[in-house]
């Protein structure tokens, strides 16, 4: 039997809040629950986004919480690098393989079209239904685009058959990719290759076999199987957890400062108080108490968190503080 693999893909984008520890948390106990191994990735496929700083505190971050991982940017392992910015020459060779099977194509459609997609009334956390536009286009007029000097990004020629999953939390899952948006791009028009990509083809490379992670991804996860099975990688067992919401119903953002992991450690909160709280919510410590990641695995099941998102009572955040 080929042994568990979860995986921690924090993007260093911001500092780590209450949201991504939790999200953090539950794929550490899901792979250790299981005696399973655990990979760190960094998600720095972004340049304009990421900053090494943020990265290195991600790190720091997730170690203060008690987590620990097998293989990662720091401690090297069998699928090196796993920083996302040094794989390029990977995601280059899988797109290669992706279009010479005729399977993409160049979309010239400019932000300013994509954004008035993204601005219709029917948009839902599954993005912008991308309709297609540079799908029809004949190869006379990609090459007139392409004289006029216009970027193209590489779009996927989506299959319509639907995809099945079961997900460990969120139950059966079916869906076509015309419900997850259609065609979606692999690179952009700034040469960046697409989260949808990276994430993928890591998955599938570093040989995780588990991946849990915050149930706003879910519509990508559609997605990444048919990336999978087009590239010929194994697909990973999904587990999608419900989001934190604050007093308001919002949910938890980088915008929520006082909930970052360095804002709570800077302020002397013990990070087993954290845990603890993750744990009650997470139906695998009743009482709250103070504990650490290891001590939550006898009783953790993904099976025991509710589906639905889950509101932080309004306090809670003074509650730490106060110890
Ligand atoms: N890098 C993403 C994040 O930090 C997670 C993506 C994933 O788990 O696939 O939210």
């Amino acid at each position: 039997m080929i042994r568990c693999c979860g995986r921690l893909a924090p993007s260093p984008t911001g500092l780590l809040h209450l949201g991504n520890a939790w999200a953090f948390l539950l794929a550490w106990l899901a792979a250790r629950a299981q005696g399973g191994r655990l990979l760190l990735r960094l998600e720095d496929i972004d340049p304009q986004r990421s900053r090494p700083e943020l990265a290195a505190a991600a790190l720091e971050d997730l170690r203060w919480l008690g987590l620990d991982w097998d293989a990662g940017p720091d401690l090297g392992g069998p699928h090196a690098p796993y920083v996302q910015s040094l794989r390029t020459d990977l995601y280059a060779a899988a797109l290669a393989r992706l279009e010479a099977q005729g399977l993409t194509y160049p979309c010239f459609c400019s932000r300013r079209e994509l954004r008035q997609l993204a601005a219709a009334p029917h948009v839902d956390d599954r993005g912008a239904p991308y309709p297609g536009t540079c799908r029809r286009l004949s190869a006379a007029q990609r090459q007139a685009l392409l004289a006029q000097g216009r970027h193209a990004a590489l779009r996927l020629r989506c299959p319509p058959e639907s995809i099945s999953f079961v997900d460990a939390v969120q139950g059966p899952q079916c869906f076509t990719l015309a419900d997850c948006g259609g065609d979606f791009a692999l690179r952009r028009s700034d040469g960046v290759v697409a989260y949808q990509l990276a994430a993928a083809l890591d998955d599938g490379l570093m040989g995780v076999t588990q991946v849990v992670r915050g149930r706003d991804i879910l519509p990508s996860t559609p997605r990444q199987i048919v990336l999978l099975r087009l590239l010929r990688l194994p697909v990973p067992a999904y587990a999608h957890v419900p989001l934190l919401l604050d007093a308001a119903g919002e949910r938890l953002a980088k915008r929520h400062h006082s909930l970052a992991l360095r804002t709570l450690r800077e302020r002397g909160v013990d990070a087993r108080l954290v845990v603890g709280l993750l744990g009650r919510l997470a139906g695998c410590n009743p009482s709250g108490a103070a504990l650490r990641p290891q001590d939550l695995l006898a009783d953790f099941s993904l099976a025991k968190l509710p589906r639905a998102d889950i509101h932080l009572e309004a306090g809670l955040v003074d509650g730490l503080l106060a110890g």
